[in-house]
């Protein structure tokens, strides 16, 4: 029998399976594996790795990673700080407080339900809040970082948590400052707007609207959405419209690969020409695959070099075609 007020410690699990705990499906295990459930958990996870001298890894929903078949030799933390409550509510704006293991969706659920307006906009986009924050999720015109007042950050070395402002992500179009993978987001607080009941109806048809239009669009399992990032300016030469052309699906579609390049299992989805999917019992080889031959034929035809938007984790070298040819 459980002691009263005892907290069981964290749980080190090894040789845990990653393959179902990430969109793609594929992928080899983790040597270790925690999910830590308070900061002190958290901290005693880095601690493990610290000592242990293992690679780290901070995994959310596993939305936007492609893992190794080989697995990831060092420790997976899945963070399980899931809670979500009202900070604060004044007339003109809600603070909400949100754990980094929270899905997106268990969110806008939340607000969606107790008359809080802003998040809906994300409707349909997978993730947990500390992935979403790592690469400011975006959708059309809205970004992620335009809702964040602050956040509880966890520096990976020592343990020590701090809170920060949003400035200090520093965030832009697929960036912030937590890729230097120095400090590990605990939770964060979002400036949010209060609604009356029939907003908060209309809302709910528009978040709705927002994941049928998805689905129509986009492949909804066995992917980690957009394959590669869309370019910046200066990595581009192609002009169309006075403007230079930053979207890695133009290039894409114009090499002819959507629905028709395979590997195994895996293929470029007849959906949209930047997502592959596993369409059952692919590997993470497959799409390597994939990936690098929609890396070669847009290079050789435009000269350009696609780059991950994807996290590729647990490769002993780099996988893709070398990020710095050009
Ligand atoms: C079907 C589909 C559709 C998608 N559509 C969109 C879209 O419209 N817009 C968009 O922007 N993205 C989209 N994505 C990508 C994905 O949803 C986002 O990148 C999401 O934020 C990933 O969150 P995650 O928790 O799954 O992160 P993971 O994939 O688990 O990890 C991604 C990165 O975040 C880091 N990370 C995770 N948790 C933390 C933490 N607590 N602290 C610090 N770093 C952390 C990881 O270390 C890793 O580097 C889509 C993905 C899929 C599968």
């Amino acid at each position: 029998m459980q002691e009263q007020g005892f907290a069981p410690a964290l749980v080190m699990q090894e040789n845990i399976s990653l393959r179902d705990k990430n969109w793609f499906n594929t992928g080899g295990p983790a040597r270790f594996f925690c999910e830590p459930r308070t900061i002190a958990e958290f901290q005693e996870a880095l601690q493990y790795a610290n000592i242990h001298a293992l690679p780290l890894f901070v995994l959310g929903q596993g939305a936007n990673v492609v893992i190794s078949d080989d697995g990831f030799n060092g420790l997976v933390i899945r963070p399980q700080l899931n809670f979500i409550t009202v900070q604060e509510r004044i007339d003109t704006s809600v603070i909400l407080h949100v754990g980094a293991g929270a899905h997106l969706s268990a969110v806008i659920t939340y607000c969606l339900g107790n008359n809080i307006l802003g998040l809906e906009e994300f409707s349909g986009i997978p993730g947990t809040i500390g992935g979403s924050i790592y690469i400011n999720v975006h959708y059309y015109g809205f970004l992620l970082a335009q809702f964040i007042q602050e956040a509880t950050i966890i520096h990976k070395k020592t343990g020590a948590t701090k809170t920060v402002p949003a400035s200090w992500f520093e965030f832009g179009y697929d960036q912030s400052r937590l890729q230097a993978e120095e400090y590990f987001v605990v939770s964060a607080s979002f400036n949010l707007k209060p609604c009356t009941d029939l907003e908060a109806a209309y809302a709910r048809g528009r978040s709705v609207e927002i994941i049928r239009h998805r689905v129509s669009r986009y492949p909804s399992k066995g992917t980690c959405g957009s394959f590669f990032r869309n370019f910046h300016d200066h990595e581009v030469h192609l002009i169309i419209n006075n403007k230079k052309m930053i979207y890695s699906a133009y290039y894409l579609d114009k090499i002819g690969v959507k629905g028709a390049l395979n590997c195994g299992d895996a293929s470029v989805s007849y959906q949209h020409a930047n997502m592959l999917v596993n369409n059952g019992t692919a590997t993470t080889h497959d799409i390597i695959t994939i990936a690098r031959t929609m890396q070669e034929k847009v290079y050789e035809q435009f000269g350009v070099m696609l780059r991950p938007e994807c996290l590729l984790i647990g490769f002993d070298t780099y996988p893709l075609l070398d990020k710095d040819r050009e």
